[in-house]
């Protein structure tokens, strides 16, 4: 009998690595050309324990590379006329490349408005709807960074996706939607699952199963096609407060031919893309002010 292999795993913080050291050169060039690093501004508003973490790990990551940055913490009980006067000072600001609104906001602010109230040129999380719109249309794009980190790390192990079966399960904004966009502008068959399919039928058709969820182990090992490649963006805690994402990773790594373990997985990827959409939006500002002032 032949010899089961179990998966290989993406590693998601080295290639997160990769991908920032692969921005030194671009950011080297804007200050060389233009005589400034790219800049991004973080607005944060309210005491989310989970948002101070991710927005510190930005900021940092952000003066790693070489940026400029700004963090922007706003009380609890600022109005949605506040943090949209500061959007509009950010958007105005020339240093300013990209501006980040971290969510959740608190229930009082709707975030939808204020995420249409940011600059589409600046929008390095690519929420805005122009942005979202243009990925739908599959026009170039400021990508939504989760997806974008996935698709990165398919390309890294050279997964074909153009004719794959690929399911993406959950239709969230920030990561389900443009997840299932970006995989079908590369030409795969893309079926999207949530609370209400049949995800072990769908699974079990899957060449690459992504799944974003928020349910610890929703997807198990036995629903896996062998060889199918498997990614985890779920963060989750399981029985023993562990943490943990939507697949049963232990049972999962025994089928797929690749997986992405959590933590180490996808996390660290979303980081450096937000870095790489800053400095897309940079040079895509920078140009463009070159080419109306020569
Ligand atoms: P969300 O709650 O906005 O969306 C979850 C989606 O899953 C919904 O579309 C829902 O229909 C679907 N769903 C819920 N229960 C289901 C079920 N039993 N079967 C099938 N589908 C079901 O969540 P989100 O913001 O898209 O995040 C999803 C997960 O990814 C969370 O665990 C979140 O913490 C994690 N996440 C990780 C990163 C990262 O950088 N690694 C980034 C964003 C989100």
């Amino acid at each position: 009998m032949p010899r089961r292999m179990t998966a290989a795993i993406i590693d998601g913080k080295a290639l997160a690595a990769k991908v920032r050291a692969g921005l030194g050169a671009a950011v080297a060039e804007l200050r060389a050309k233009h005589g400034r690093p790219p800049g991004i501004a973080v607005v944060r508003v309210g005491e989310d324990p989970a948002s101070k973490v991710y927005v510190t790990s930005k900021e940092k990551t952000a003066q790693e590379l070489g940026f400029a940055s700004w963090q922007h913490h706003l009380p609890e009980t600022t109005t949605q006329a506040d943090v949209l006067a500061l959007v509009r000072r950010l958007n105005a600001d020339d240093a300013v490349d990209g501006i980040l609104v971290q969510l959740p906001l608190p229930k009082h602010l709707d975030a939808n408005v204020v995420l249409e109230s940011i600059d589409p040129a600046k929008d390095v999380d690519g929420f805005h709807a122009v942005n979202a719109g243009h990925l739908f249309q599959g026009r170039p794009s400021l990508v939504a960074c989760t997806p974008a980190g996935v698709l990165r790390m398919l390309d890294e192990i050279g997964c074909r996706l153009e004719g794959a079966r690929c399911v993406v399960i959950g239709r969230s904004n920030i990561v389900g939607r443009p997840m299932a966009m970006l995989l079908l502008n590369r030409s795969a068959t893309v079926v999207i699952c949530h609370s209400r399919s049949d995800v072990e039928a769908e699974v079990r058709r899957a060449d690459v199963v992504v799944a974003a969820v928020g349910v610890a182990k929703l997807v198990k090992g036995s629903w896996l096609k062998p060889g199918a490649v498997v990614i985890d963006v779920g963060i989750n805690r399981d029985e023993a407060g562990k943490l943990c994402g939507d697949v049963d990773f232990e049972a999962a790594k025994e089928v797929a031919s690749w997986i992405t373990p959590v933590p180490g997985g996808v996390g660290p990827m979303t980081i450096a893309m937000l870095m790489s959409n800053t400095v897309a939006a940079a040079t895509r500002r920078l140009q463009l002010s070159s080419t109306r002032t020569s």
